[in-house]
């Protein structure tokens, strides 16, 4: 088996029905092209007690399986580093001091999209870093030598987004996000990125830093969310939306991953599947391009 899949939750919490339904369409494409699927915790901020274990056990429950050791991004802090020193010894990067308020307040570059960060600290002198680093931590920037970058995904085709200078390692010290991601996927062999479509605006930052990296850029599926029945980001307070919550109801592991099949077309209400059954109904051309809306009324 050439090439890997995979799911990234980060542990901030029990995983809702939109997160489960994420992954379980992240393991059909995975399987479905014979990869491997490979989990990774994204534990770098906002770590939940507990919640790492309640997630793998609730994406066992439903039937789905991984191969290998789960990653936790953690105990990766030296290779996000390298990846640093990678870019640093290129000249790719500089040390920011601005404030979120200071982004926010300053005008924006000309031609830079909105929320694009303007280089406010991308030409400081040497003097001018000594007194702003006396004061603050830095942040270390991505000096990005382009303002967009153009990605191809499975479900999206070609989306061009954004690409400014982005974060790298917070002010704090912890590795950006975006940074963690690319240095993974790189590490694990990932040529196959599905996610919820929250993310796909990320994507163009993310693809041109593994380039950067001479890492290969991986395909991508980006899927629509589950929203509530008004419209926004499911979330804990809309009712039963956790596998813990629907057991509590009665329902029965299976009977979610009913639920899920059904929300994706893939089986009749009521009926009971497994993955393997999914697995055998998949096209990936015929996934539903909307976002489901999860009615926790409607569903009881
Ligand atoms: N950890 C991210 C999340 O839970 C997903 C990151 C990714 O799939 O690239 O939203």
């Amino acid at each position: 088996m050439d090439g890997a899949g995979r799911f990234a939750p980060s542990p901030s919490g029990d995983l809702h029905l939109g997160n489960l339904r994420t992954a379980l369409i992240a393991w059909l494409f995975a399987r479905a092209t014979d990869r491997r699927f490979l989990l990774r915790v994204e534990d770098l901020d906002r770590v939940r007690e507990g919640s790492r274990q309640r997630q793998l056990d609730d994406l066992a429950a439903l039937g789905l399986d991984w191969d290998g050791e789960v990653l936790d991004q953690s105990a990766r802090l030296e290779h996000y580093e390298k990846a640093i020193t990678q870019l640093r010894d290129a000249g790719r990067t500089y040390e920011c001091f601005c404030t979120r308020k200071e982004i926010l307040g300053a005008p924006s570059a000309p031609h830079a999209p909105d929320g694009a960060y303007p280089g406010t600290c991308r030409n400081l002198t040497p003097q001018q870093r000594r007194e702003k680093a006396a004061s603050r931590p830095a942040a270390l920037r991505l000096r990005s030598d382009t303002s967009s970058y153009t990605i191809t995904d499975l479900l999206h085709g070609t989306y061009t987004g954004t690409v400014d200078d982005f974060v790298l390692r917070r002010g704090d010290g912890t590795p950006a996000y975006n940074l963690a991601v690319v240095v993974d996927d790189g590490a694990q062999g990932i040529d196959q990125v599905v996610r919820g479509d929250d993310l796909l605006s990320s994507t163009p930052r993310q693809a041109y830093l593994a380039e950067l990296l001479g890492l290969p850029i991986p395909h991508y599926a980006h899927v629509p969310l589950a929203l509530n029945s008004e419209g926004k980001r499911l979330a804990k307070r809309d009712g039963a939306v956790t596998l813990a919550d629907q057991q509590a109801l009665g329902r029965t592991p299976t009977q979610v991953l009913g639920v899920l099949a059904e929300s994706l077309r893939m089986s009749r209400p009521g009926e009971i599947v497994s993955p393997r059954l999914l697995l055998e109904r998949f096209d990936p051309a015929a996934l539903p391009r909307e976002p489901w809306i999860f009615d926790d009324a409607a569903a009881r």
